[in-house]
């Protein structure tokens, strides 16, 4: 018997509790506000704005995040070391995309990539330049930034990924 199997098979034991008090009440959701801390961002942000890229490190476990994390989701730890990367990378998986061109109608069909930066240990979803078509995305697919013409200093600063170059010559099987 496989460990899944037993490990269903057992029986679950719920905790009685006697009941004490009980109100009747709601609960709205939308008077709670959130806030998203982007503080640890701001190196990355003003490195962006200058068309560079930096990750972040944990110096725990030598993670690099990119873009950065607040907390290693590892160690638990906040990362602390701000480390140089790349322009380039490969796409670390992707998935299809179906869109109605508003024009005229016609469902495209267009890839949606994680891309994970070279000397980065993350991926993050974006996009691939628009001529790239699903069928020709593979995993491992080396790709290179390609800014936006208007730099702002935001993720968004990263237009899309350009399609570089695969010297990888072992992957090209023959048929
Ligand atoms: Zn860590």
């Amino acid at each position: 018997m496989s460990k899944r199997t037993s490990r269903k098979s057992m029986d679950y034991i719920k905790e009685e509790y006697i009941k004490t008090r009980t109100m009747p009440a709601n609960w709205y959701l939308s008077s709670y506000k959130f806030k998203f801390n982007i503080t640890h961002m701001q190196p990355f942000l003003e490195k962006l704005k200058q068309k560079k890229l930096v990750g972040l490190q944990c110096s725990s476990c030598n993670r690099i995040y990119f873009p950065p994390r607040q907390v290693c989701g590892k160690c638990l730890v906040k990362p602390d070391r701000w480390v140089d990367l790349r322009e380039t990378g490969k796409v670390a998986s992707y998935t299809v995309t179906y869109l109605k061109d508003p024009e005229t109608g016609k469902v495209i069909e267009r890839p949606i990539v994680c891309a994970q930066l070279d000397g980065a240990d993350t991926s993050y979803p974006t996009q691939l330049n628009p001529d790239i078509e699903f069928k020709d995305t593979y995993i491992g697919m080396p790709i290179k930034i390609h800014w936006a013409e208007d730099i702002q200093g935001g993720l968004m600063d990263i237009e899309y990924f350009d399609a570089i170059e695969d010297d990888a010559k072992d992957l090209n099987k023959t048929k």
